[in-house]
Parts: C-alpha cells; structure tokens; sequence
C-alpha cells in the first residue's frame, strides 16, 4: 500500500455506473470511499450520503458527514451528469439550464466546497468526469457537450489558482461505455457509434476507473490541467 494511503476519496454519483466502478477501484486501492447518491436507497458498499449537485445546502451537509468520519475530502472525483438530448430547434431552455446546472454547476458546487479542506491540507486531488462528446461536439447534445466541454477551462483555472498549493485538477473524457447512460440509445444507433470507434466497441466502467485511480495517485503529481481521453480512439485530434 502506498505511503499516502488510505486518503478520503468522494466520488459524486458512486452508486452506480461509472461512477461506482471508481469508488471500487479506490476502496480496493485501500482508501477510504464516500459516494453521494442522489435517489433510491442508501447503497451499503460504501459511505453514503445523499446529495443533489444543483443543490449547495445538500453538498454542504454530505461534505459535514464526510468530514465527521474521515476528515476533509482528499481525492474527489466529480462525476455526477445527466443528458436531455434534443435536436437545437426542439431543445427547451430548461433542457440546457437543467444540463448545464447538473454537469457544470454541480462540478462547480462540489470542487469549491472540497478545496477549502484541501488548502488546510496542503494537497489534493480533483478529477471531472467530461466527455469526449465535450470536444468532439454530439448532434442533439448542444446542452450536455457545453456542460462538458467547459470543465477544462474548469479543470486549467483551478490548476493556476491552486497548482501551487500541490492541488491538481484533471479532466477524463471518456467514449462511449457500457452504462444505463448508453443502454438507452436504439441498438442500430450504438451500431453506427461503434463502427466510428477505432478500437470497434463500447468501454466498460472499470477501464475509466483506472485511468481515474492513477491520476490520483503519487505516480500523477506533476499532471494537472490535462485531458485524458479514454475513448477507443474516437475523439482523436482533440
Ligand atoms: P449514469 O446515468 O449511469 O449515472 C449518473 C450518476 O449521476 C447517478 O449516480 C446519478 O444519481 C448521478 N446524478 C445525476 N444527477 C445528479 C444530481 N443532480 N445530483 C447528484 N447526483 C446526480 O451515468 P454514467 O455512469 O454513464 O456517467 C457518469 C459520468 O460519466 C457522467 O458525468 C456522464 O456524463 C459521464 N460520461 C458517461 C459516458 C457513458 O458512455 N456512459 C460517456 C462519457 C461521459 P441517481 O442514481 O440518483 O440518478
């Protein structure tokens, strides 16, 4: 087990999907895992509390349990999103904000609280969840690759205001993966994304986890501001 572990791990959005192949991969790595959950029942794999990202009071109140048993938040993962895909003509104004309020400002809510323990600290580690739809851009997806795409200028201003406080913030954008978010496309769509995957399929969650665990770890000190796409090859030129 490395030196610095077991260091305070939250991961928004751990109890399912990606999100909870990360928390795995943490708590396997020996740290200690929080996740936030925002609906149904409490998960029992993990140290759960609820939390709605478009909600400060309620993140505010998750960070106080947290801290309340394992001290301030050293690794958080911000991975909490949603989509509203809707063609630009059709999409309602409420289809944007709701996106942009989940995926951007939620990651806003969560980093902010977080870096006030990890100042007192003297280090720590913050890292996005985006997407490679945030930089390639996604017919239908105007609202969410916004909300994406705006988390590296997140990711970089947080890395000039903090990188000298041993703070890095990373972006992962990952493809296309085996998640409830994707099960939902038609069959004969995820067929037409995958002949445009060089590798030819959909990722699975752990393999976003890894990558995830490793920007975390001591191996990743001297990398901060930087994208790391973990998508089979799809958003390259990036
Ligand atoms: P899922 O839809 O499987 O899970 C989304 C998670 O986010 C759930 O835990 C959900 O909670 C949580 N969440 C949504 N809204 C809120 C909110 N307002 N407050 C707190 N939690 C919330 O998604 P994935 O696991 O597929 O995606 C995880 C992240 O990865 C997202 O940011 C997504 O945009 C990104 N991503 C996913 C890709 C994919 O192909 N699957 C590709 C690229 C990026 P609840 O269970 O309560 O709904």
């Amino acid at each position: 087990m490395p030196e610095n572990t077991p260091q305070t791990v939250l991961v928004t959005g751990g109890n399912r999907g990606i999100g909870h192949a990360i928390a795995t991969a943490f708590k396997e790595a020996g740290h200690n895992v929080c996740i936030t959950y925002r609906s149904g029942e409490a998960p029992t794999d993990f140290f759960a509390v609820k939390a709605d990202v478009r909600d400060s009071a309620s993140i505010d109140a998750a960070y106080k349990e947290i801290e309340a048993k394992f001290g301030p938040v050293e690794i958080l993962v911000a991975n909490a999103g949603i989509t509203k895909d809707m063609l630009l003509m059709r999409m309602k104004e409420t289809d944007f904000t709701d996106v942009i309020d989940t995926n951007l400002t939620g990651a806003f809510r969560v980093i902010q609280r977080a870096t006030k323990g990890m100042l007192k600290l003297k280090r720590g580690r913050i890292i996005l969840i985006s997407s490679v739809v945030g930089l390639y851009g996604g017919p239908g997806q105007v609202n969410y690759s916004s909300s994406k795409a705006a988390l590296v200028g997140m990711a970089r201003s947080i890395t000039r205001e903090l990188g000298a406080r041993n703070i890095t913030a990373n972006v992962v954008a990952p493809g296309f993966i085996n998640t409830e978010m994707t099960a939902v496309l038609p069959e004969e769509t995820q067929a037409k994304y995958k002949e445009s995957i060089p590798a030819g399929r959909f990722a699975e969650p752990e393999e976003i986890a890894n990558v995830v665990t490793w920007l975390a770890s001591d191996q990743a000190a001297y990398i901060s501001g930087a994208v790391i796409p973990v998508d089979g090859g799809l958003g390259m030129g990036h």
